[in-house]
């Protein structure tokens, strides 16, 4: 164990499922997190039509995991953030079709709309989505002692192939233009000109930000972190879709970021990571995230520690690995060592 602090990103339903999810087994699996120096567990209690914590604000029935993983975490001396965010990882996710990002297609939708990639997205322009995620964020750090709130889907869908080509037609999204197009579409055309651009994604910054501050209210008044998961794209992904992650960071709102920036090559990685170190320029603690098993491939676990030692070299006070579900004896025995 070295300097350098370790997080990870955890499914608990998949890490604990039916018939494994006894105290004890919570426990075991985070006393060995403990062991091989992990310091915070980053949870998705909230994935999909998945619910993991109680709640009055939510009709819709799950199970109370967050307690468990609450305890073992006391115990073994891990932090525990909830993650919290308005796509999939959404408590609301499937409660409010009205309400969510909606694509007009010209002609035949293209074939990736067939997929569930930002259905159900809970469009951050409605002032009813944002002020109902807040609230059930207030009622969770009542309800559990946690050492934070971690933020994840916090933005509009994919720029792309979504929301840099479809700006939404919902009927917030439609009520905003109003004010400043005089009409309720943003048509091809229209995506020329920088001013609506600008227009667009100044709004959709807005919305976002504001849940942001409201939840950096909540858990600095109890003393707690908020921390987060960015895009790693600053300018071709994160700003556009109403996530300007780092003028968040340069104004105090969140204390630990974490960039996706998962690849399996070495010097993407490196790209990623310069990068960030340019943009923040020490402002935050950046806790670089690291894919060992995601969407955008499979690392060795030797290949997973050639980017954490990249961190280490780089002067960053931790990573974050994606996901713990992910990790062998292996990769256990070489953080243990780190
Ligand atoms: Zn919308």
């Amino acid at each position: 164990m070295g300097s350098m602090k370790i997080a990870v990103w955890g499914h608990p339903y998949i890490e604990f499922p039916e018939g494994k999810d006894s105290q004890k087994e919570v426990n075991s699996a985070f006393s060995r997190m403990a062991e091989v120096g992990i310091t915070m567990y980053f949870a998705f209690v909230a994935v999909g039509e998945r619910l993991l914590f109680k709640s009055t604000l939510i009709p819709k029935s799950g199970k109370d995991m967050l307690s468990k993983l609450v305890e073992a975490g006391k115990t073994a001396g891990v932090e525990v953030h909830p993650i919290i965010g308005f796509g999939d990882v959404s408590p609301l996710y499937g409660l409010f079709p009205e309400r969510v990002y909606k694509v007009k297609f010209k002609g035949e939708p293209p074939e990736w709309a067939e997929r569930a990639v930002f259905k159900n997205w809970l469009c951050p322009s409605w002032r009813e989505n944002r002020e109902l995620t807040v609230k059930v964020v207030e009622e969770l750090l009542e309800n559990y002692d946690v050492d934070g709130i971690h933020l994840d889907y916090i933005r509009y869908p994919n720029a792309r192939p979504v929301s840099a080509q479809y700006p939404c037609v919902c009927d917030a999204c439609k009520a905003q233009r109003l004010e400043w197009l005089g009409r309720e579409e943003i048509e091809e055309e229209d995506l020329k000109n920088q001013g609506v651009v600008y227009k667009e994604l100044s709004w959709r910054n807005r919305c976002v930000r504001e849940t942001v501050e409201r939840v950096k209210n909540l858990t600095e008044k109890r003393g707690l972190k908020l921390t987060m998961a960015a895009r790693a794209y600053y300018l071709t992904s994160a700003v556009i879709e109403g996530q300007d992650w780092v003028s968040w960071c340069k104004d105090g709102l969140i204390d630990i970021v974490s960039p996706m920036s998962y690849t399996t090559q070495f010097e993407v990685f490196r790209n990623l990571l310069e990068e960030h170190l340019m943009l923040l320029k020490g402002c935050v603690p950046l806790f670089e995230g690291i894919g060992r098993r995601s969407s955008a491939g499979v690392l060795t676990p030797e290949g997973m520690m050639r980017q954490i030692n990249l961190a280490k070299e780089k002067g960053l006070p931790g990573v974050t690995i994606f996901h713990f579900n992910a990790l062998t004896d292996r990769d256990f025995e070489l953080l243990k060592n780190l």
